[in-house]
């Protein structure tokens, strides 16, 4: 999936922004660099008692309008070009959703299923000695992303207390809760996308009882089928990196969740059809909802799409060309920097959280971030209106247009 370089996908979304909205050379020119970017080696004592070499990362994209922020992910595919990428749309996504936050990422190459317990704390540990300098409550501030978990942020968060001496956590977000953690965070990224999705329902014209495919069964796709589930909607696909199962008549989430526990993947839930993730994308729905990784829609499938609306919970899921392809097509994209916002959005709220020694109740975490996710989902409408153009592209101009106004 990510054999594309996302950070080419990336630039070549920034260039169509510069066109449609004629911005200035210097300012672009700025942006399609990052701050700075690191790779580190970090060494890990393993079980057996060898020593293995990790490679980790950390991208500071931009931090015009506060703190670098960004989640950290840990994959056998994970590469600079992918964190560079990631951070990028960090930059855009914090100022989408108005928050004093720039963008940065960090992951490391390795897949944690291989590792025991023991061997992944001393890698977690291992990325924030090598990154310690450079992170902190003001400066550069973490989370989770594709594979890492509230325990891993625990871990690192403890890890930098220990060299800084710094007590108030907010150094890292994505934290369990009984350590500093926000209520709501784990379920923040399919809830706020569910509020874009019911702001903007309308203007999608989408029905009141929707047929949902949700590729991706980890913290996100399996929160949105759970969450648009409840709703009333119908979750006919789910899948996972195993593959995925079909039932038109719908999905039982919480049965389904159980199933996964028990056999480590999806595929196989009785009464339901075994697929594959690629006719997964390609059924007919009323909304698409990728929630895996990137570079998943592309020019080689995406005449086969047949959702009427894609809503983007995974971040770049979606190729430049093919982006334009649906365009054309006329079916509406809801872009990954305001549909996954609500993510970093709690994130900062548990920042705040963190600093000022409050404890939020689920309940004024949700009531504040859904008035956020209408607030940018209509301006971003109105200014895709305004220009002709599409959402991604009304989003991008949003969030320019607040960097612009702060450099
Ligand atoms: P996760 O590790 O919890 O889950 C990832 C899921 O994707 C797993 O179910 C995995 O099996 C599946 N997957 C992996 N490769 C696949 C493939 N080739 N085909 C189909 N499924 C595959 O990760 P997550 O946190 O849910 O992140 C998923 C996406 O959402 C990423 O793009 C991430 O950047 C984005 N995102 C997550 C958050 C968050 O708060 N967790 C916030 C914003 C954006």
């Amino acid at each position: 999936m990510s054999m594309q370089n996302p950070f080419i996908n990336a630039m070549a979304q920034l260039d169509k922004v510069a066109k449609i909205n004629n911005l200035d050379k210097e300012f672009v020119s700025k942006l399609r660099q990052p701050d700075r970017e690191i790779i580190v080696s970090i060494p890990v004592r393993m079980d057996d008692g060898s020593l293995r070499i990790f490679e980790g990362y950390r991208v500071e994209y931009n931090n015009t309008l506060g703190p670098y922020k960004g989640g950290i992910r840990y994959h056998p595919n994970t590469e600079i070009n992918e964190v560079k990428a990631l951070s990028f749309w960090m930059t855009l996504k914090c100022a989408v959703i108005g928050i004093p936050m720039g963008g940065g990422k960090g992951g490391i190459t390795v897949d944690p299923k291989l590792l025991s317990s023991t061997e992944l704390e001393s890698l977690s540990r291992g990325w924030v000695r090598k990154f310690s300098d450079i992170l902190g409550p003001y400066k550069d501030v973490p989370a989770p992303d594709v594979n890492t978990t509230a325990e891993i942020m625990a871990w690192m968060a403890d890890e930098y207390g220990k060299i800084t001496s710094d007590k108030t956590g907010a150094v890292i977000t994505g934290k369990p809760v009984g350590k500093g953690g926000s209520l709501g965070r784990d379920t923040a990224t399919a809830q706020g996308g569910f509020y874009a999705f019911e702001a903007l329902k309308k203007d999608l014209k989408l029905g009141e009882k929707c047929k949902i495919v949700v590729q991706g069964f980890g913290n996100a796709g399996a929160n949105a089928a759970l969450i648009w589930g409840k709703a009333g909607h119908t979750i006919i696909a789910v899948s996972d990196s195993k593959g995925g199962v079909f039932d038109p008549k719908g999905l039982d989430i919480l049965k389904l969740l159980a199933f996964k526990e028990k056999t480590g993947s999806v595929s196989g839930f009785s009464g339901s059809k075994d697929i594959t993730n690629e006719e997964l994308l390609e059924l007919d729905c009323d909304l698409l909802i990728p929630a895996a990784l990137e570079n998943t829609i592309t020019p080689d499938n995406v005449d086969n799409i047949k959702a009427k609306v894609i809503l983007e919970l995974a971040n770049g899921p979606i190729t430049s060309s093919a982006d334009e392809v649906l365009f054309k097509k006329g079916i509406p994209v809801v872009p990954d920097i305001l549909a996954n916002s609500g993510g970093v959005a709690v994130s900062y709220f548990e920042w705040v959280q963190n600093l000022k020694g409050e404890h939020w109740t689920e309940k004024e975490v949700f009531d504040k971030l859904r008035p956020m996710m209408e607030l940018s989902a209509s301006e971003i409408l109105n200014k895709s209106k305004k220009l002709k153009t599409d959402l991604r592209m009304g989003a991008f101009i949003l969030a320019l247009d607040r960097i612009k106004a702060k450099m």
